[in-house]
């Protein structure tokens, strides 16, 4: 079967506290889920897994750690001795190098997709210092989806409104979060195994600022109700997840030590509701998932 991972950038599973989470304060069945309460059903028939981010390491869990452990199902901060934020360093490079999900899609025979655009600037300038998520693709020898498919409607923005690359001054067409989520579906038709990646539930989280929150909330809630409108669930998964949590909690400034959640659509749910209780696990779900016969 085919499986669409949704990585959503900090967000966790919090209490239900209209003054911190924005979650609580503007509701989604969604995004339901809160701290010491049953959990919710979520709609399209989605289950919430509460999941460790923390890796059994001290600290606040990071996103540079977080997500290479996602995305190769190792134990990253324990590889490196704490949570590293920012950007892999040289022993997370390695590990996305060697163990990257992309790299056991290609393994098995096959196709992957980032279905985020990134510029030609962003590696001619960047060298080592691109995300944990381009450097998984890379380790596939996948390609990356470039501007060029932006604008054709082949490709998505984190933000799902390409606003992000317009103020940085690419010159690409605004879409509606619908529109993008229309596009992300027609993508992951095409491929086994789709990434999108999504950060401003991060960047808010970390500027606190409830009155831009809703927006956000809003934004992924068209994001899901498209895409699992558009995709047949019975021949595909989708996975929701976090690499730690943030913006469930805008009382602070920094990441937070809750669980996050990881939502599983479709016809893998089974598969991910038996083996994942870690982040470390889901890279191991979407493996196991790609191989059922649907
Ligand atoms: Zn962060």
């Amino acid at each position: 079967m085919r499986v669409l991972l949704l990585f959503i950038d900090g967000i966790g599973i919090g209490e239900r506290d209209t003054m911190k989470n924005p979650f609580a304060r503007f509701p989604s069945p969604f995004f339901s889920f809160f701290k010491n309460e049953p959990l919710p059903n979520l709609p399209f028939a989605g289950v919430v897994i509460p999941t460790r981010a923390d890796m059994e390491v001290a600290g606040l869990p990071q996103s540079a750690s977080g997500q290479t452990a996602i995305f190769t199902g190792q134990n990253a901060a324990q590889a490196l001795g704490h949570h590293q934020s920012g950007l892999p360093t040289p022993t997370l490079r390695k590990l996305l190098d060697e163990s990257s999900l992309f790299k056991s899609v290609r393994a098995l025979a096959k196709t992957g997709v980032f279905a985020n655009a990134l510029s030609q600037d962003y590696f001619e300038n960047r060298g080592a210092r691109i995300s944990a998520t381009t450097r998984a693709l890379l380790a596939g020898g996948f390609p990356w989806l470039n501007m060029d498919d932006l604008r054709a409607g082949r490709a998505v923005s984190h933000d799902l409104t390409n606003e992000f690359l317009r103020q940085m001054g690419f010159d690409v067409p605004v879409r509606t979060p619908a529109a993008s989520a229309k596009i992300l579906a027609e993508i992951c038709r095409r491929a086994d195994f789709t990434l999108f990646e999504f950060i401003l539930t991060d960047m808010y989280g970390h500027n606190q600022e409830m009155s831009q929150a809703e927006e956000i909330v809003r934004r992924l809630e068209v994001l899901l109700n498209v895409v699992l409108r558009e995709v047949d669930l019975r021949e595909m998964t989708v996975v929701l997840t976090s690499d730690h949590g943030n913006f469930e909690d805008l009382s602070v400034k920094t990441h937070t030590s809750n669980l996050v959640p990881t939502c599983v659509w479709g016809a893998g749910q089974k598969i991910f509701v038996e083996r994942v209780k870690r982040l470390e696990d889901i890279a191991g779900g979407i493996i196991a998932a790609l191989q059922e016969a649907t």
